[in-house]
């Protein structure tokens, strides 16, 4: 994403909505019909809430007021070379430490609040209540520019209880003329009261053949088998394909994993290794039950493996998947998960007659 993020200028104006072709139309549309001081941008994650976000940040600081609203931002003014150089004044966006980075916003390295003190301390996950704090004196001060002030908060479910309870007060009591967008993938983990105030903004996932050219055109290789991979979200297919993993090693994953191979899974962090098992067992079990696999093509699932094998696999990955640190440690963890995949994925035959927990309801 930083990549596409740093294109040159030319390239940018070309492109209004941070590169991401597929904004175009929810940007136009989002700028034509929601006029609330909060906005509420959700649906899955990985499609860019982000980057339209920042465009609709754009879009309102933009000084091409010659314009319709829903023609901005111009890319060539005064604001919008200030937005595109992460400098502008009247622009506040708050991201965790920790992915600054992966959403190439950092405006200044990393500069003020958290990094100093001497010593490195490990990148928050969370938007600290010092942030939010700060966002609402920012948003209660005049605009620079003198085209209100903006505040992008992603993902807004990083914000803990209290910094959440802090941000709601401005929400309902907004002073001077800041406007809100907050960003989630996860828009039922937020305080209903924040989601009240906000008007909605369902940004959905982009048509494959959109994706899968955009994919393309950043270099990955059969698009569409990573796109699946992704759960159709072209932002998570671009960040596996730059973690290595290519169109060949997703596609022999099943395989491996129902022959214990764990080290089809070296070097993974455990949350992605999660995630890859729960989608090989996800689409075993949707095959398992009549059903279409989602993730991989029909012909590389394992078709006969047990429900009720399954079912306690996929327990078992759901737990992982919830504790954020394995106590185990990661090769262990994985390992561990890799072994009862094998388990879930044997053949009924191979099992020999054991067909215990096959029936769906002596599972619950
Ligand atoms: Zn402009």
């Amino acid at each position: 994403m930083s990549d596409a993020r740093a294109l040159a200028s030319d390239e940018v104006a070309a492109g209004r909505e941070g590169g991401l072709p597929w904004l175009a139309t929810p940007l136009r549309r989002t700028l034509a019909t929601r006029h609330a001081h909060a906005l509420l941008i959700h649906g899955p994650g990985g499609v860019g809430q982000f980057e339209l976000a920042l465009a609709l940040a754009a879009a309102w600081l933009c000084e091409a007021t010659d314009r319709p609203l829903v023609d901005r931002p111009c890319r060539r003014c005064a604001s919008c070379k200030l937005h595109v150089a992460q400098s502008h004044p009247d622009l506040l966006v708050l991201v965790p430490e920790a992915m600054r980075e992966s959403l190439g916003w950092d405006p200044g390295g990393s500069e003020g609040d958290e990094a100093g003190e001497g010593g490195k301390r490990k990148p928050s996950k969370e938007i600290r209540v010092e942030a939010v704090r700060a966002a609402i004196v920012f948003a209660t001060t005049t605009s620079a520019r003198g085209r209100g002030k903006v505040v992008v908060v992603h993902p807004a479910e990083r914000m803990n209880e209290v910094a959440a309870s802090a941000f709601l007060k401005t929400l309902e009591e907004p002073a001077g003329d800041a406007r809100f967008l907050l960003c989630s993938a996860a828009p039922d983990s937020l305080l209903p009261t924040i989601r009240s105030r906000c008007q909605q903004v369902v940004l959905p996932l982009p048509p494959a053949i959109v994706a899968e050219a955009w994919l393309a055109r950043h270099g990955v290789a059969q698009p569409g088998v990573l796109l699946a991979a992704a759960g159709g979200q072209p932002q998570e297919a671009l960040d596996l394909a730059g973690r290595g993993i290519d169109a060949a090693a997703w596609l022999a994953l099943p395989a491996r994993i129902a022959a214990g191979d764990a080290t089809a899974l070296h070097g993974w962090p455990l949350p992605s290794a999660v995630d890859a098992l729960q989608k090989v067992c996800h689409d075993a079990a949707a095959l398992a039950c009549g059903g279409a696999p989602r993730y991989f093509p029909r012909d590389r699932v394992v078709t006969q493996a047990d429900l009720g094998a399954l079912l306690r696999w996929s327990r078992e990955l759901a737990r992982v998947a919830a504790e954020a640190e394995h106590p185990w440690g990661v090769d262990l963890a994985i390992e561990s998960l890799v072994g009862q995949g094998r388990e879930a994925l044997k053949t009924p035959g191979s099992r020999g007659r054991r067909r215990e927990g096959l029936s769906l309801n002596s599972t619950g």
